[in-house]
């Protein structure tokens, strides 16, 4: 049975001419739409009450096991407004199918992916004017999330009642005064997942125990953190929250390497898609592991030419500098390479309705 959401209608708490105000210049995560979705779990009566009701504050039990426990997963994807004025998202069953996955390992029921997509056209039917215009870098960020409702302290068990989310942040350009590479900080100290851990899964507390070695980052003058695999602690991860590819050599003859998916890091969309495109576009592609020593030397050697972060926030963004305990070197001259800049121009062109859709990865919302 597929979800029925219910609407409640109320005034516009954010008048017309703030929610301009806002998409003028809406930065990220900052400001919210008016509406928001939330469902409902029971083990004894499945997923039930799904409704848009007005976005505000949600009252919890203070013994709500989310609070203690950290059971909790979400999901980030854009709606872009397209050059007819419809609505579409980019690969939206990819980040259903993903929070099911997550939701496994944290032992929580699946949402339908059906469901998944009712909820964002729901939302969406209620916030049609918060999703930007056409033609410039702006998109509405999506931010589905589930935890665990059920009140109680036991630890024996999983949450027997879950509530699911979704609420919706006007994104402006990520890179306002044009791409910039980012300096990243290769993290020795701290360790994000380990084999047999949650480091695939989008769960809450992989961000929370993210901060501190980000927070280090920061303090070494770098923009962003590098995580390296809990056991050999040299094969690279991913960034902070974006994935890594590597570009050997350049022009016609160029190959990209990507970290592979070992379970301890994030399956990014972005980064499967960037598989696809950049095997169309005729380079030769390759998942494997890379380890810090490969990069220092491809990058001294001049066989690593470029290196980009990649995820639904910033879609692309280039690495210029790497910086670790043993390490300080740059990548690239300071401006973003030409790999980099092709496959970023044919992935915002696909989502933003420039280019064709050849792989239907575009979902109408
Ligand atoms: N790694 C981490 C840790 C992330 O949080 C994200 C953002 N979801 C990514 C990679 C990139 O994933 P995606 O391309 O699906 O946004």
């Amino acid at each position: 049975m597929t979800l029925q959401f219910t609407r409640t209608e109320h005034p516009h708490p954010v008048s017309e001419s703030q929610r301009a105000d806002i998409l003028a210049a809406p930065g990220f995560g900052k400001y919210f739409t008016d509406n928001m979705v939330m469902v409902d779990y029971d083990v004894d009566r499945g997923w039930y009450d799904a409704k848009v009701t007005p976005y505000g504050p949600i009252a919890l039990d203070p013994s709500a096991m989310v609070l203690h426990y950290g059971q909790e997963v979400f999901e980030g994807l854009k709606a872009y407004r397209q050059p007819d004025g419809s609505i579409a998202a980019f690969r939206p069953e990819a980040n259903g199918l993903r929070l099911q996955r997550s939701g496994e390992r944290l032992a929580m029921p699946p949402l339908p992916v059906d469901d998944f997509i009712s909820s964002l056209r729901a939302l969406l039917d209620a916030d049609n004017e918060w999703v930007p215009a056409a033609g410039g870098e702006e998109s509405l960020y999506l931010r589905p999330f589930m935890f665990a409702s059920q009140a109680g302290l036991g630890v024996n068990a999983p949450s027997t009642q879950y509530r699911y989310c979704v609420i919706a942040s006007p994104a402006g350009a990520y890179f306002a005064g044009g791409i910039k590479p980012v300096s990243v900080w290769l993290s020795t100290e701290y360790v994000r997942a380990a084999p047999g851990g949650t480091g695939f899964a989008k769960c809450g507390g992989n961000y929370a125990a993210s901060f501190l070695a980000q927070q280090q980052a920061t303090a070494k003058g770098c923009d962003q953190v590098v995580w390296l695999d809990a056991v050999e602690r040299r094969f690279i991860e991913e960034m902070g929250g974006m994935n890594l590819f590597f570009v050997f050599g350049s022009g016609a003859d160029a190959r990209l390497v990507t970290p592979e998916l070992t379970g301890s890091l994030l399956p990014g969309i972005t980064r499967e898609s960037l598989l696809t495109l950049a095997t169309d576009a005729g380079f030769a592609v390759e998942e494997r592991k890379i380890t810090t020593e490969e990069l220092r030397k491809g990058v001294t050697s001049g066989d690593i030419t470029e290196v980009f972060a990649c995820g639904t926030a910033a879609v692309i963004t280039p690495v210029g500098h790497v910086k670790s305990e043993t390490d300080d070197y740059s990548i690239g001259d300071g401006t973003p390479g030409e790999v980099t800049l092709a496959l970023r121009d044919t992935l915002t062109g696909i989502q933003r309705g420039k280019f064709a859709d050849t792989h239907g990865w575009m979902t109408e919302l």
